[in-house]
């Protein structure tokens, strides 16, 4: 397969499509990055590198790490995170308060805001520096030591989180959040605020498509358990989009509102896509559709 040259074709029809969307401006500093940045970058199982545009240069990844700590959380309880978060597509907004109501505190999955930030209670709980310790465990899956949190998102995401204040105090009357409210959103405001570009994103996301081991053979989760955690990505992993990528991509993967798309398809590749205009439900416009292209060019989906 000439994956370089695939990525090229995807790029110049890309470049030619109508600039819809939106950059998310929510968090105020998010609305710094030029809305026409646009790189794919594409890492196959034996370690070949392809990519084109702006893959190099970091962004902010925000919901992205949702994937990597529920993966870390995972790795410290194993089946035991299930009692306090669900494992059903949401159908509503990735910051949505209303079934958090009928459900008594039990978010529907871990990749809605609710269900992140009770994955990120449970590593508060569970690190002795949290921060840091997951910042330590992107650089152990990645193998990039230069990984790091872009305080000034962080900051300004802080500056503005009502919602998701709101959504961990009303989680915490529930019981569902054990540690201080101000510590887990400072934990998840850091997580969300980690700056990479689609090729580390690459790396990172590696073990999920080679049945759990890094690039440098370090075992991160079980078979059965990378299993499961594709399962979610494909299932929840685009806010209420998820059905929507799953009939136009057919991959497993997960956004975030910095304009990032990591996808992969098990034992073959994983994918990368950067452009910040979002769609309506706060998925990249671009990355979907160039993801789109890939799997109808290449053949290769997991359907
Ligand atoms: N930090 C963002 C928030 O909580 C992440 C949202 C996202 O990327 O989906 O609002």
């Amino acid at each position: 397969m000439n994956y370089q040259n695939i990525l090229q074709e995807i790029y110049q029809e890309s470049l030619v499509q109508p600039k819809i969307g939106n950059i998310a401006t929510y968090i105020p500093e998010l609305a710094n990055v030029h809305p026409d940045k646009f790189g794919i970058s594409l890492t196959t199982i034996n370690g070949d590198n392809f990519g084109i545009g702006d893959s190099n240069e970091r962004f902010s990844i925000q919901s992205v790490s949702k994937a990597l700590s529920l993966t870390l959380a995972f790795s410290l309880y194993g089946e035991e995170i299930w009692k306090r978060v669900g494992v059903e597509p949401s159908g509503s907004a990735f910051n949505s308060l209303v079934q958090l109501e009928y459900e008594k505190g039990i978010p529907r999955n871990p990749f809605i805001n609710a269900g992140a930030l009770v994955i990120a209670d449970m590593l508060v709980s569970g690190l002795k520096n949290p921060k840091q310790d997951f910042l330590d465990f992107i650089r152990t899956t990645s193998g990039i030591s230069t990984i790091n949190f872009d305080e000034k998102v962080a900051q300004s995401e802080k500056n503005t989180g009502y919602r998701n204040a709101a959504l961990a105090n009303f989680l915490k009357s529930f019981g569902n959040i054990k540690n201080d409210v101000e510590e887990v959103l400072d934990f998840y405001f850091h997580q969300c605020s980690i700056s990479m570009s689609c090729h580390e994103l690459n790396h990172a996301f590696f073990f999920f498509a080679n049945e759990g081991l890094t690039q440098k053979g370090i075992q991160i989760l079980n078979q059965s358990q990378i299993k499961r955690m594709n399962a979610l990505m494909q299932t929840c992993g685009f806010y209420d989009e998820s059905g929507e990528f799953t009939y136009r991509v057919g991959l497993p993967g997960k956004s975030g509102v910095g304009g990032g798309i990591v996808a992969l398809m098990p034992k073959q590749f994983i994918v990368s896509t950067w452009s910040p205009r979002l769609n309506s439900n706060g998925n990249s416009e671009l990355g979907m559709f160039a993801l789109e292209q890939l799997t109808t060019k290449t053949g290769l989906s997991i359907f």
